[in-house]
Formats: C-alpha cells, sequence, structure tokens
C-alpha cells in the first residue's frame, strides 16, 4: 500500500475509489488482487467509514461512529473477512431503560416475567401474544409490524418513542423492516441480533483494514481528499463512488433526507467505575450490557453504548457513548438514510440518472440509499468487483 506523502507522482489510475469504508475498500482489494491499480480517497482522515475503531485518551478500544456489531449469515462475507481478520465471538445482548427500570429486550419470556412479576412459561407467553397482539395481515410499516406481534402495550413501552426520537418520524411513516429488524421471542433467547455468525474483528475494524491494505501493494491510499479533488486530480479508467449519491450530482433534485447523530463519549477510571459496580454488576463496567436503550420521550438520547463489553478488551478504564439523534443539513455527517416510501421515491430520481452511467458504479450505503448492514455492503462490493473484473479482465 502506498500512502499520501506519494501524493503528486500518481496521476494516472484504473480506478479511482470515493470512500474508504467497507465499500470502497473491499472494492479496492478485489481489483487490485486482480492486477489493477487502485486509488482510494477519503475526506475523512481515517480508514473504515462509519465502521472505524480508535483506542480512546482512557485507553479504551471504541467505536468512533456508534456501536457495530458484525453479525451475517453469509458465509462469502465471513470468509473473505477472515482473511483480513481473526474474530472474536460475541453474544450481543443488550438491555432497555423504562419506567425507572432495567427490562431485557429484545421483547424475550425474561422481559414477560419482569412484566408480570412472576415466573412465566412460553406456552403462557404465546397465549398474552395472541390476545393482545392486533391482527395485521401484512404489515406495512414499522408500527403494524410490531403491534400485529406484541399488541399496543408492549409497542409503546419500547417501539414508539425511541423510533420517534431516532427518526423524528413516527413509525406508521417508516417501512416495516425498521422496527421489524428487531427480534420478538418467546424463549429466553435475549441476542439482539439473529444472523448465524455474530462476532467482532479480533484486533478491530481499522486493524481488519489496515491487514487488507496491506495484502494489496496496488492499492493508493489518500486521506483527507474530498471527490472534487480526487477527479481534477487522478485520471481513472472507471469511478467507484461510495458517498452520497444525491451530492454526486449536485443534490439537483433537491438534498436526500438523513438523520444525523451526536454522539458523546464519556470515560470512567477504575476507581470512579467502584460506585457503579451496584449496577453493573461487575467491576470496570458502568452499565449492566453493552447496550441500553432509552425508549421514554423525556430523555433526549436514545442509546448508551458501553463497548467494553462486547470487545473483552482487557482494560481496567471504560468508556460510554451516548447517542442523541439530531437532523441532517447539507455538510453534516449522513448516518443513516431513511427507510422511508416517501425518502425512497426521492431517491429513485437520482437512482435514474445513476443507471445511465457507463464509467461509475454506485456502491455502499449512502451511494445505493440503502439502511445496509457491514456483511450487505461487503457482498455488494464483493458483486460489483466480480462484475467490473467479468467486464475488464485483468490487465
Ligand atoms: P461508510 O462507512 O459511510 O463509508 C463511506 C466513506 O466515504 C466515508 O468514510 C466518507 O467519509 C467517504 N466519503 C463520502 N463522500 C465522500 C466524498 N465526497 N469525498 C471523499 N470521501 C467521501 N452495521 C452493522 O453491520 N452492524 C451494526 O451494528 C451497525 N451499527 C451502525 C451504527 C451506526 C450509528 C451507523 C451510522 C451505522 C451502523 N451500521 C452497522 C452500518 C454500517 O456503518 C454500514 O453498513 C457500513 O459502514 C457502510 O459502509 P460504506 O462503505 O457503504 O459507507
Ligand atoms: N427500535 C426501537 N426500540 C429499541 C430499539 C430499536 O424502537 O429499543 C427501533 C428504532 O426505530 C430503530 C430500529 O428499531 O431505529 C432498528 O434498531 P437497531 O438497534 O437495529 O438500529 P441501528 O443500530 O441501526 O441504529
Amino acid at each position: 500500500m502506498l500512502k499520501s506523502q506519494d501524493l503528486s507522482s500518481h496521476l494516472m489510475t484504473d480506478f479511482l475509489i470515493i470512500g474508504a469504508g467497507f465499500a470502497g475498500l473491499v472494492a479496492a482489494e478485489r481489483l487490485a488482487s486482480a492486477g489493477w491499480r487502485c486509488v482510494v480517497v477519503d475526506r475523512r482522515s481515517h480508514l473504515g467509514g462509519n465502521a472505524h475503531d480508535r483506542i480512546d485518551p482512557a485507553g479504551v478500544l471504541v467505536h468512533k461512529y456508534g456501536p457495530h456489531y458484525f453479525r451475517s449469515n453469509s458465509q462469502r462475507v465471513v470468509d473473505y473477512l477472515s482473511r483480513f481478520t481473526g474474530w472474536h465471538e460475541v453474544a450481543y445482548t443488550i438491555k432497555s431503560f423504562t419506567d425507572g427500570r432495567y427490562w431485557s429486550f429484545p421483547i424475550n419470556l425474561n422481559t414477560f416475567e419482569e412484566f408480570l412479576g412472576r415466573p412465566s412459561t412460553p406456552e403462557e407467553f404465546t397465549r398474552w401474544l395472541e390476545e393482545h397482539r392486533v391482527p395485521v395481515e401484512s404489515p406495512r410499516n414499522s408500527e403494524e409490524v410490531i403491534i400485529s406481534q406484541v399488541g399496543r402495550g408492549l409497542y409503546q413501552k419500547f417501539f414508539e418513542g425511541y423510533t420517534i426520537k431516532q427518526w423524528r418520524r413516527h413509525p406508521r411513516e417508516l417501512d416495516a423492516s425498521v422496527c421489524g429488524r428487531i427480534p420478538i421471542r418467546t424463549n429466553r433467547d435475549d441476542r439482539y441480533l439473529t444472523e448465524s455468525f455474530q462476532a467482532l474483528p479480533a484486533a478491530g475494524y481499522t486493524a481488519m483494514f489496515e491487514n487488507l491494505l496491506a495484502a494489496s501493494p496496488r492499492i493508493e491510499l489518500h486521506l483527507g481528499v474530498d471527490f472534487e479533488e480526487a477527479k481534477a486530480r487522478w485520471n481513472h479508467k472507471h469511478l467507484i463512488y461510495t458517498g452520497e449519491i444525491d451530492a454526486f450530482y449536485g443534490r439537483r433534485f433537491g438534498p436526500l433526507p438523513y438523520r444525523s447523530l451526536r454522539f458523546e463519549h464519556e470515560s470512567f477510571t477504575a476507581e470512579e467505575l467502584i460506585p457503579r459496580q451496584a449496577i453493573s454488576g461487575k467491576p470496570g463496567y458502568w452499565q449492566p450490557a453493552m447496550q441500553v436503550n432509552y425508549p421514554d420521550a423525556d430523555v433526549p438520547f436514545t442509546r448508551i453504548v458501553e463497548i467494553k463489553h462486547a470487545t473483552g478488551q482487557n482494560v481496567d478504564a471504560t468508556t460510554i457513548v451516548r447517542e442523541f439523534p439530531k437532523d441532517w443539513k447539507p455538510g453534516e455527517e449522513p448516518y443513516y438514510p431513511v427507510p422511508a416510501p416517501d425518502a425512497k421515491a426521492a431517491y429513485q430520481k437520482y437512482a435514474a440518472l445513476a443507471a445511465e452511467e457507463k464509467h461509475t458504479s454506485f456502491i455502499g450505503r449512502l451511494a445505493t440509499y440503502r439502511y445496509y448492514n457491514m456483511d450487505q455492503v461487503t457482498a455488494m462490493a464483493l458483486t460489483e468487483a466480480d462484475r467490473l473484473l467479468a467486464l475488464h479482465g485483468t490487465p
């Protein structure tokens, strides 16, 4: 891998790739392995896009842009990434905090027992759900998908307030897939996610991407360089763009809606954590789970993440991160495309332009305006690299 110092001498490349997140780096690695020269630029000063992690001043490995729980049902994706990292298996478990107490979450038999204040059984919980759920044949939005499974009471307790805070939209205005991705179970399985493979890169995402680059001598990386500058600097055969699609087209049909976030990091020494032990249940931790969700409307943040629970890092201090959702304006970080019918319709205008491009590929979460996880973005980049290699062959 070549680094930013080599800037002036490389003005020609085969593939110019905008964005050093999962989409850009995976595509670059595949193309470079086939012999093509790739220049990857990112306007940020680091690798990994939103999955970037780093050791903070307290010595804790933190996910800079919110928690990134790797999970996948795709053996191809897991095998591919395993070339660049070992894995630390994690049973991602979280809690919800409302009515002044912690609840087992996502909703499962333990939650039901906490709600009843006595032991119960899967059969009793199933009967209770049958009595309380609101029959909806095919749920069309995020309210219907939850009330059709658990009824209005549990929906209002755990989902409505959280969703309105997160998206500043009512669950009725969001695709069913938004809240529908949270499992509801009548057994005691309280894992947050459903995928068969659930693990974090053993040394972190940034280390994984550094290994990917180290294995790719034909990738040139330039951090702190944006698209306009890169376009002017490198002639290229093909462009791979992983930024916001509306920005690519100068937002000519108006900006697409995105949701942004403000992250508030707070670190604690081992000594400061002593009084928290009654709550966290173990020394060296601030809260009882990796993530605690706060669905109440009067709490301004949606969740507090203490990633040390998941990384298993052996360090005395800890860091917690509070997430405050906020409106997005051009120039700010567009963390989430908005998974709603009106936003998708607005995206279609840009998608139609993109479909006409012969020498540009649009991949990743922002360029395809999809609420995609890291493994889905990896799969998309692998598929696009295969397509490009079929088209262009090898040099
Ligand atoms: P990004 O990671 O956004 O990378 C795109 C890169 O392009 C960025 O670094 C950006 O700076 C750069 N770029 C954009 N425009 C330009 C430009 N004009 N010039 C130069 N550079 C540019 N996924 C999971 O699987 N599990 C999770 O638990 C999870 N949690 C998440 C939590 C949060 C808060 C967020 C926001 C996302 C989460 N995700 C999670 C999704 C995950 O972040 C994405 O799937 C993945 O990072 C997408 O990779 P990408 O390369 O498409 O985009
Ligand atoms: N959600 C909720 N209550 C919760 C957790 C999630 O209402 O306690 C809803 C909310 O709309 C959220 C969506 O489910 O945006 C998906 O949650 P997830 O934790 O997967 O979101 P992400 O990690 O992508 O922000």
